[in-house]
């Protein structure tokens, strides 16, 4: 099938932001074919390409002088299953929580802990997705990526990768590599990781004290549901902020001042903070301007009640950082690819 190109499409339904700003052109890709098809007409319109999933790390402020892709392509396969250990391909497009279903469903664990994140499959290794202790990372394979200077298929591997906290090789080199598909190495017999806040605490209220990986991710879809907005009714993007990494000086420093600072000591050294915990300190959890607001449970997650441009979002997400950085002398970065 050749692609369909669109112009002037409005991206509303798109982000999960739910800013309503125009692409100048739009297609969705259901195979590679089309993807080559969509870089194609790109170069002729003389115009970017820009590669979407489910627009649900993104922050538009401004209309898109682009062509925007969607990546559509869908698929699941077994690669290989040794009655313990498994091996599995998805493609791109495929949304991420249905695909983790699917893996408990076939009884193979791993992927529980990242229940319920928004998005695609595709999109998963751009920041290396994490939750409740797991990182995509941990049951990385590899994938097929399409290189946009030569136009050559590339297989990576873990290390090629370069994953780290909420990032990858592809969040740096971004506008380079367009990811086709993903190969997760799950297993049956999985260790569970249930020490991280309140997944084990949550099962032991429901009297499961012997949890299977489909018990976990029902357990942590019930947590994040509890706290975390449902972009369908409320517009986010999750955390806004990376949860900052300082040094042990500055962390010592803040806990002196602030006995209840929320701080985790790294294996580098550093000190991870939560981000969260900076924002409600300061008083901003709950705060609304107009439209563009800081969520009244988890002050992480920025939220849009209706009309916020991205520009309003972005204004809020600024005047965060400023008077972070002046009450903790902390730099709060941006999580989300704003545009
Ligand atoms: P998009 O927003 O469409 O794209 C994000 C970036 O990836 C863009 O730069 C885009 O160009 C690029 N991209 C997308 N697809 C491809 C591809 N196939 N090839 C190359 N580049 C591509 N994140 C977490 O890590 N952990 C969480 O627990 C979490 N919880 C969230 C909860 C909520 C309510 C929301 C709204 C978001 C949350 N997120 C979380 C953030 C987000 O869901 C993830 O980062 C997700 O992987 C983004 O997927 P997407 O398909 O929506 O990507
Ligand atoms: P939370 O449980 O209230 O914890 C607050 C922060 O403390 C988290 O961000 C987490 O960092 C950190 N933390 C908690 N327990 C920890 C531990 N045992 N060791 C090290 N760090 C610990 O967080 P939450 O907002 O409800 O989110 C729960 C999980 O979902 C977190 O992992 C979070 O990252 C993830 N999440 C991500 C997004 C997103 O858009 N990126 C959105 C929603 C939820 P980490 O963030 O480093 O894990």
């Amino acid at each position: 099938m050749s692609l369909v190109v669109q112009s002037g499409v409005s991206l509303q339904a798109y982000n999960t932001f739910g800013v309503d700003v125009a692409a100048r052109y739009w297609a969705e890709a259901d195979d590679d074919a089309q993807v080559r098809q969509a870089l194609e007409a790109a170069r002729e319109r003389q115009v970017p390409l820009l590669v979407l999933g489910g627009g649900s790390n993104l922050l538009l402020t401004t209309d898109v002088e682009a062509l925007v892709l969607r990546m559509a392509s869908r698929g699941i396969q077994v690669l290989a299953d040794d009655g313990e250990r498994v091996e599995i391909e998805a493609e791109a497009g495929e949304p991420w929580h249905a695909f983790v279903q699917w893996t408990l469903q076939q009884g193979f664990a791993g992927l529980e802990n990242l229940s319920l994140i928004p998005g695609t499959v595709g999109a998963s290794p751009v920041q290396n997705i994490g939750a409740y202790g797991v990182e995509l990372k941990d049951c990385f394979l590899g994938l097929t990526a399409l290189d946009r200077q030569n136009g050559e298929i590339r297989e990576f591997d873990l290390q090629d990768c370069a994953f780290a906290y909420r990032d990858s090789l592809f969040k740096r080199e971004s506008g380079r590599w367009i990811i086709l598909r993903v190969r997760f190495a799950l297993n049956r017999n999985a260790p569970l990781h249930l020490d991280y806040g309140p997944v084990r605490q949550r099962l032991l209220e429901q009297g499961i004290e012997a949890p299977n990986a489909t018990d976990v991710s029902r357990a942590i879809c019930a947590i994040r549901s509890e706290k975390l907005p449902d972009p369908a009714v409320l517009g986010n993007a999750g955390s806004f902020f990376k949860n900052p990494l300082v040094s042990t000086e500055l962390a010592q420093r803040l806990q002196q001042q602030y006995a209840d600072l929320v701080a985790y000591p790294q294996a580098d050294g550093q000190v991870k903070l939560a981000a969260g915990w900076l924002i409600e300190k300061a008083g901003w959890k709950g705060f609304r301007d107009g439209d563009a607001g800081v969520h009244r449970l988890q002050a992480l997650v920025l939220v849009n009640y209706g009309q916020a441009t991205g520009q309003q979002l972005l204004g809020l997400a600024q005047r965060i950082q400023v008077d972070i950085a002046e009450r903790f002398g902390v730099r709060l970065e941006i999580e989300p690819n704003v545009l």
